[in-house]
């Protein structure tokens, strides 16, 4: 179990490869693809996915009992992780030929973690379509490490270990070698070093490309770390892994649900989901729309409504793990540690979705898959992050709880989860989607 994981992490180097897997398996499984362009024709039993951007997913397993009385059982994550996002015209020409990128941030990082590592290029690009509205979209992997970020020498700042404040533009442009006089020339000929990397790569002309989303990814591979392997480390842990879990949960499901079982995965929570394929967009909403107009035409608004009041929602995102370093960081009696189980996320100033009916569902959901479970709340004089729960809660009126499981180094480049967590979780979302 815990090497399809890792798999999948090593395979889903950005959001848009992410969802490209999750594809795979739920075409795998039977799954057919719906398009909002088109009309829906729903039946019960039926095995369905949405995508929006090629950055969200959204799967449907359609329950044999009545849509608005048993109401669906939807599982979210997000797609998306903090990493640096090429921009155009990105190549910055140096002394000796070496060539670096202009770069941008994507989410908040820790960016020291970038340094000095092989890194490597994906994403999507667009070539032309049929129409000028209708471009090609291709997805990308280098899959080899093309650049690095070399950090500067402690010889000309003796204080780094003091603390060292970074620029993106300044400190984090990676380099991608360095070149001839003729080889440059060749390169700005041929539109700049990155369609080159890419055009070479997909075999294709660099000037078909009109448009690329394309990131730097670390590129060590993910594993097994600690005295007994309880430990895995990976970039893009938060929240691929919760995605995972989802999608684990959802084909062993045997079908015979009698509720809809649904897993979201969102894009761009990393930049508060406000995009189309964001949490905070109408998708999921016109989804479940669209759903209960085809299985009732009569009575289609009626059903939406009372389906989404019978609904519950898992909003899984990953938690912050005890450190035994920083004790002072945490709260004194609510601080989960990796291998303690999936955590109930709580917040009294509603940032997570949880409330005691959401959290009362989740932790009997636990004792029924016989799972331990624990709690995260913030210090109280910390202020923490938020996720998924609220944002979509704004957009369908839905209960859920807010969890996630503990891990290390949160958007690092790689961070630390546990390996019983991940499998008691995805007990926890086979248990849900029963
Ligand atoms: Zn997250």
């Amino acid at each position: 179990m815990i090497t399809d994981l890792l798999n999948w992490l090593d395979e889903s180097t950005c959001n848009f490869l992410a969802i490209a897997a999750i594809e795979r398996e739920l075409n795998k499984a039977g799954y057919n693809e719906l398009k909002m362009t088109d009309s829906w024709k729903i039946v019960k039993g039926g095995k369905y996915y949405v995508k929006k951007n090629d950055s969200a997913i959204f799967a449907i397993s359609v329950g044999k009992g009545d849509f608005a009385e048993n109401g669906m059982r939807i599982i979210s994550a997000h797609s998306d992780s903090p990493c640096f996002k090429i921009k155009p015209n990105a190549e910055i020409y140096g002394d000796g030929g070496v060539v670096s990128l202009n770069v941008e941030k994507y989410g908040g990082g820790i960016l020291y973690t970038w340094f000095d590592r092989p890194l490597s290029i994906s994403g999507r690009i667009m070539l032309k379509g049929d129409d000028y509205l209708h471009p090609k979209t291709v997805l990308v992997d280098i899959k080899r490490p093309v650049a690095t970020i070399p950090h500067l020498a402690i010889h000309f700042n003796r204080g780094v270990n003091e603390g060292n404040t970074l620029s993106v533009q300044k400190d984090m442009k990676p380099v991608l070698g360095y070149f001839s006089k003729d080889e440059i020339a060749d390169m700005k000929n041929r539109g700049g070093a990155v369609k080159s990397i890419v055009a070479n790569h997909l075999g294709i002309k660099p000037e078909d490309i009109l448009e690329y989303e394309l990131c730097l990814y670390p590129y060590e591979k993910s594993g097994l770390v600690g005295m007994n392997k309880e430990y895995f480390q990976s970039a893009r842990i938060d929240d691929l892994s919760m995605a995972f879990a989802g999608l684990e949960a959802l084909l062993c499901n045997n079908g015979e649900s009698a509720a809809t079982n649904i897993l979201a995965i969102f894009d761009n929570e990393e930049t508060g989901s406000g995009t189309k394929q964001g949490a905070a967009s109408p998708i999921l909403k016109s989804i479940i729309e669209r759903l209960a107009i085809s299985l009732d035409s009569e009575n289609g608004k009626d059903t939406f409504y009372k389906a989404v009041a019978n609904s519950f929602m898992i909003s899984a995102d990953d938690a912050h793990a005890w450190h035994p370093n920083y004790n002072e960081k945490y709260d004194p009696t609510n601080h989960p540690v990796i291998g303690g189980g999936p955590v109930i996320k709580i917040n009294a100033n509603c940032k997570y979705m949880t409330d005691s009916v959401g959290a009362a569902v989740f932790a009997e959901l636990c004792r029924q898959a016989g799972v331990r479970y624990q709690y995260f709340v913030n210090h109280s004089d910390v202020a923490g992050g938020s996720t998924l729960g609220n944002i979509s809660s704004s957009q369908l009126d839905l209960s859920g709880v807010d969890m996630g499981n503990a891990i290390w180094a949160m958007h690092s480049a790689r961070e630390t989860a546990g390996v019983s967590d991940h499998e008691d979780t995805v007990k926890v979302f086979t248990e849900f989607y029963k």
